[in-house]
């Protein structure tokens, strides 16, 4: 169980998957009785608080840097291939429910708002099988129809890459979003499935022209799970003010990514990035469009984040800064978790 003092959080995106994966089932274990590298393992996550949040499946581009081949700055990435994609997905997925069955009851993979409520009441790790970049998906959608049926909840359309459903947005700094175009044809009839099957549709690394399409196009709250404000930090991840408005006027979330590129306004990866500076943007989202639409989206075990929280054992410094900058209790419960359990209620239905 959690100490009761802890504020729970539950989380818009981690790449603890992605991290495990390199272990293969034997990683497992490791996450489930702890171990030193990356930021999340069940103990670590218990002295955090991290009650739960989206376990994101990420294929990373088989373009691999080396130092005889070094990425080029603000090269695209490499999109796999639709089968490797969906071999690598269900490797992915059965360590998720590797973890669940090995886990005694201690992680859950929910498939409803009344499962997270559950599972956070309960001290129960609560993760939501989430797919970031949909390469697994062709354009047929039959694995979409699947992986629904195994508890798949949440798909971000594409991640920093194009793929058959839309563009994503390449990592840029200082750069706008609006680079390339929106959705495909296949990508509108991925949009139409989200919302028939009530699967939530992520926002972070749509280009802007994919963001506007699916706004148009979808009739759910519109949510970037890892995503941070334009303003205070120009990188072409995240989101200007129009967009933080239009999350706003559907009822939707912006959870606060952790990564240092992504809140400095010198995009420098330094770790040693107070965490004065991750509130000011939760500050900013609060003030422009409401405390009802900030949320905690870290981005743990997926990009590089202030040595000062460390890993998910840091969360409660995180508060605690939070709290120093004046949200109450009301508002640190709604940015650590309530919010994301609206939004996903409120996307899934009852
Ligand atoms: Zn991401």
């Amino acid at each position: 169980m959690t100490d009761s003092s802890i504020i729970p959080v539950f989380d818009g995106h981690n790449d603890v998957l992605l991290r495990l994966r390199r272990g293969g089932l034997n990683s497992v274990d490791a996450f489930l009785n702890g171990e030193a590298p990356g930021h999340i393992d069940l103990p670590r996550a218990r002295r955090g608080g991290l009650a739960g949040g989206l376990c994101a499946i990420f294929i990373p581009s088989p373009f691999i840097p080396s130092p005889d081949q070094p990425k080029p700055e603000n090269a695209d990435f490499a999109t796999p291939t639709q089968p490797d994609a969906l071999n690598e997905t269900l490797a992915m997925a059965r360590l998720l429910l590797a973890i669940e069955g090995r886990s005694e009851g201690a992680v859950k993979i929910c498939r409803s708002a009344a499962d997270i409520k559950r599972s956070i009441a309960e001290g129960q790790f609560a993760a939501i099988f989430h797919i970031e970049g949909a390469e697994a998906v062709a354009a047929d959608l039959d694995a979409l129809y699947v992986l629904y049926q195994v508890g798949l909840r949440t798909l971000g359309p594409v991640w920093s890459r194009s793929n058959v459903f839309a563009h994503g947005v390449p990592f840029r700094f200082p750069s706008t979003p609006d680079i390339g175009p929106g959705l495909t044809d296949a990508g509108k009839d991925l949009i139409r499935a989200c919302n028939e099957l009530k699967i939530m549709i992520d926002l972070s690394h749509m280009n802007e022209q994919g963001f506007w399409d699916i706004a148009k196009l979808s009739d759910a709250p519109l949510v970037a799970s890892h995503s941070n404000a334009h303003t205070l930090s120009p990188h072409s991840r995240n989101l200007t003010d129009k967009q933080l408005d239009a999350i706003r006027d559907t009822g939707g979330l912006v959870g606060i990514n952790f990564g240092v590129l992504f809140l400095r306004d010198d995009g420098v990866r330094n770790t040693d990035t107070p965490l004065d500076i991750l509130v000011r943007h939760a500050a900013y989202i609060a003030e422009r469009i409401g405390i009802e639409h900030v949320a905690l989206g870290s981005d743990f075990d997926g990009t590089t984040i202030p040595a000062a929280l460390g890993d998910a054992s840091g969360l409660p410094k995180l508060i605690d800064v939070l709290r120093a900058h004046g949200f109450d209790d009301q508002a640190l419960a709604k940015i650590a978790h309530q919010n994301w359990v609206r939004v996903l209620e409120q996307t899934w239905g009852g």
